[in-house]
């Protein structure tokens, strides 16, 4: 009987993470959700899988994070790079320390696990990088330099990889989101109406998802089963792509 797939995903408390382990869950895959948020433990027992809880934006705790999760499954065939947050402010006033902490849980972090578990998979001829990075690491909108900043850099990570793992069976790819139905867009919503003096659906469709083709936020499901996709054997020749998911907010 062929060993079950494991899968190790980060930020997997809520929205995009936690709609990913699910639908690895429940494609057979055992999962690991990881996050710095205990809620994830409880996302870990609806799913059926392991909790660890770390925070990435410390160093010791995100390189540590692969040999637990090793130490736990014995393997990991399968890293969902996911966890992220949001913080807006013009470049001249952003905090030096608030916008190191970007890249360390969006860039860092993901490069640290990358390092940790790609020998593995290289060893066992088989293994699925899926970094979330954003429609701005392709794009820019002003006040988000640091998101914008480590967004970008975690598409050149994941283009590098996929050249240094091309061949022995391990795909590495990118997926940039439009606006998702998540917490993080939510509380996003609610500062932009407050800060324009409107009404959430008003910031939904005139300011958010003005640019895009389809005026809807998209569902966490539907980059959980676009994630699904680039982690099955189906997408084998699928390499060092940021396939957008955006309903069109980058064709213009
Ligand atoms: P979310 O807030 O629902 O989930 C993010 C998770 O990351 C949370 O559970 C949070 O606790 C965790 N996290 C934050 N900081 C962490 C840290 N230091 N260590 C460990 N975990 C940490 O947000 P989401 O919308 O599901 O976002 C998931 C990913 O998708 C992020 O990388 C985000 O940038 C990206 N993304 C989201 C959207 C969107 O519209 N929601 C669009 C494009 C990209």
């Amino acid at each position: 009987m062929p060993v079950a797939r494991t899968a190790l995903v980060t930020g997997a408390a809520s929205g995009i993470g936690k709609a990913t382990a699910q639908a690895l869950a429940e494609s057979g895959v055992r999962v690991i959700l990881s996050d710095v948020s205990e809620g994830g433990r409880e996302a870990a027992e609806h799913v059926g899988g392991s909790f660890l809880q770390a925070d990435l934006a410390s160093m010791d705790e995100a390189a540590a994070l692969s040999q637990r999760a090793l130490d736990l499954c014995g393997r990991v065939d399968i890293l969902v790079n996911n966890a992220g947050f949001q913080q807006m402010a013009p470049v001249e006033e952003y905090d030096d320390r608030a916008w190191a902490r970007f890249l360390q849980v969006m860039l860092v972090a993901p490069f640290q696990l990358i390092k940790r578990l790609l020998p593995g998979m290289k060893e066992q001829g088989w293994g699925r990088i899926i970094n979330i990075s954003s429609i701005h690491g392709l794009i820019a909108s002003p006040y988000k330099s640091a998101y914008v900043s480590a967004k970008h850099g975690l598409i050149g990570l994941t283009k590098t990889v996929a050249l240094e793992a091309g061949g022995r069976g391990v795909t590495v790819n990118a997926i940039c989101p439009g606006y998702v139905r998540t917490p993080l867009v939510e509380a996003q919503v609610a500062s932009q109406a407050a800060a324009h003096g409107i009404g959430e659906d008003e910031v939904i469709e005139k300011i958010m998802l003005d640019p895009a083709a389809i005026r809807r936020l998209i569902e966490p499901e539907e980059v959980a089963r676009l994630a699904l996709f680039l982690a099955s054997d189906d997408a084998r020749s699928v390499t060092g792509s940021a396939y957008s998911i955006d309903a069109g907010w980058t064709a213009r």
